[in-house]
């Protein structure tokens, strides 16, 4: 097919310069040739069209076309808990998320999860998810299916802990390592699947559990481990008593990320934990509204940037406040913004970049994240309901600047009309019907 289309799409790091200095690349009438699922050519349309006279042409220049978004942290069990207000993260832990969490354990009621959860990712325009699964391997399987069928390109696993969480939610490390190895023989690297292997958090997971899990990744080639780190004080406190050493250190001793990792939120890092994370190349993944919604803190992006850590977009549903990385990007620019001097102020280049192919990189998927030639054709077209705030907003914006901060500012799954992944088209929402004010 030849897509017609406005895109917008950052191949270019804009932290560090990028095209036109700024790093967002725009296209005011682009054609992209998509073969096979990926960009075959891309240029002015009518050039690529000219020379393509018998592609199929699909017209989207009634909105805006961007990469599809990865996110790279998201749990599984959690979309139904979305919203728990109020709370700092060992007591949400404790009156919110585990109890959803064990109910898990029916896989009547983990098949219902895995529909509602994948489908909010794509509905969101995500197209890649670096997923925190359930305490329970069938659930896990359930995932992988539901998205394997959704068409999502998804990296998950079997979520483990054998100390600290209710009785329910703990697993032994034996058993961690054989129902591991057992999802991952049946999804790793089928079709779009990979396997993450992700003890909870350093404080819920032994040490003999913590060597098993690295046991796992070792096995499994390719594996990712994904994990929490630093995310609040009182929980940095109680893993530097139960672990004797940094927070970062409680994985890295294990060998844990000497292969591709990737750690969600780290708020409160040191110097030498920012340091240790950039010479094992472990990507953080940055979950702006789960920050501000348990109060963990203000993320230190300019330190993670000095110390060359990479970071990406998470939204951390349930703790987050949904789906759509626009309004994780939105809060990832207040948190700069709150953080005064110390922040790094956030250009709608940066909160793309951010969402799109700073998480592939974090995710090591070198052909998604931006729609350049060669690329898998994983893409979002954002089109608002005629007359909304978010539509007028994008007719009168001065530029494509102007247009993508519109977007991060009013933007939602709402507004997200189709996704594709590899080509090949997962929503296709009828258009909407006009509205006054959003
Ligand atoms: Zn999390």
């Amino acid at each position: 097919m030849l897509v017609r289309a406005r895109v917008l799409d950052t191949p270019d790091d804009p932290f560090t310069g990028g095209v036109d200095g700024t790093g967002l690349r725009s296209d005011e009438d682009a054609g992209l040739l998509v073969l096979d699922g990926v960009v075959a050519a891309r240029g002015p349309f009518a050039q690529v069209r000219a020379a393509h006279p018998d592609a199929e042409v699909v017209d989207l220049r009634d909105g805006l076309l961007l990469p599809g978004f990865v996110d790279t942290h998201v749990h599984f069990p959690q979309v139904r808990v979305i919203g728990g207000l109020g709370m700092p993260l060992l007591e949400w832990l404790e009156r919110c998320a585990l109890p959803e969490e064990a109910r898990l354990v029916d896989p009547s009621y983990a098949a219902g999860v895995a529909a509602d959860f994948v489908s909010g990712l794509v509905q969101a325009g995500t197209t890649s998810a670096l997923v925190f699964g359930a305490h329970f391997a069938p659930a896990v399987d359930l995932l992988f299916a539901e998205a394997a069928v959704a068409g999502l390109r998804v990296t998950a696993g079997l979520v483990v802990s054998d100390r600290l969480l209710r009785e329910d939610l703990r697993t032994t490390p034996q058993t961690a390592y054989d129902e591991g190895l057992g999802l991952a023989q049946r999804w790793h690297g089928v079709d779009r699947a990979r396997y993450a292997v992700t003890p909870r958090f350093s404080l819920s997971c032994g040490e003999p559990l913590m060597d098993a899990c690295a046991a796992l990744a070792r096995e499994v080639d390719g594996a990712f481990v994904t994990s929490h780190v630093n995310e609040n004080p009182a929980e940095v406190a109680a893993v530097a008593e139960a672990c004797g050493t940094s927070y970062v250190e409680s994985y890295d001793r294990h060998g844990l990320l000497d292969g591709p990792a990737v750690l969600a939120h780290d708020v409160h890092p040191t110097d030498d934990e920012l340091a240790l994370l950039a010479a094992r190349g472990t990507a953080v993944a940055h979950c702006p509204t789960s920050n501000a919604a348990l109060g963990s803190g203000l993320f230190p992006l300019a330190q993670h940037l000095a110390a060359g850590v990479g970071v990406a977009l998470g939204s951390d549903v349930g703790a987050g406040t949904g789906f759509s990385l626009l309004k994780e990007g939105l809060q990832a620019s207040f948190a700069q913004q709150l953080l005064g001097d110390a922040g790094h102020p956030l250009t709608p280049a940066h909160l793309l970049h951010l969402a799109t192919t700073a998480g592939a990189a974090a995710l090591r998927l070198p052909d998604v994240g931006h729609l350049g030639v060669g690329m898998r054709f994983d893409a979002q077209h954002l089109r608002p309901a005629a007359g909304s705030t978010l539509d007028v907003g994008l007719r009168h914006a001065a530029s494509p600047d102007a247009a993508l901060a519109t977007v991060f500012a009013l933007g939602t799954s709402a507004d997200v009309r189709s996704v594709w992944v590899d080509g090949e088209q997962v929503l296709d929402r009828p258009a909407p019907a006009s509205s006054g004010v959003d």
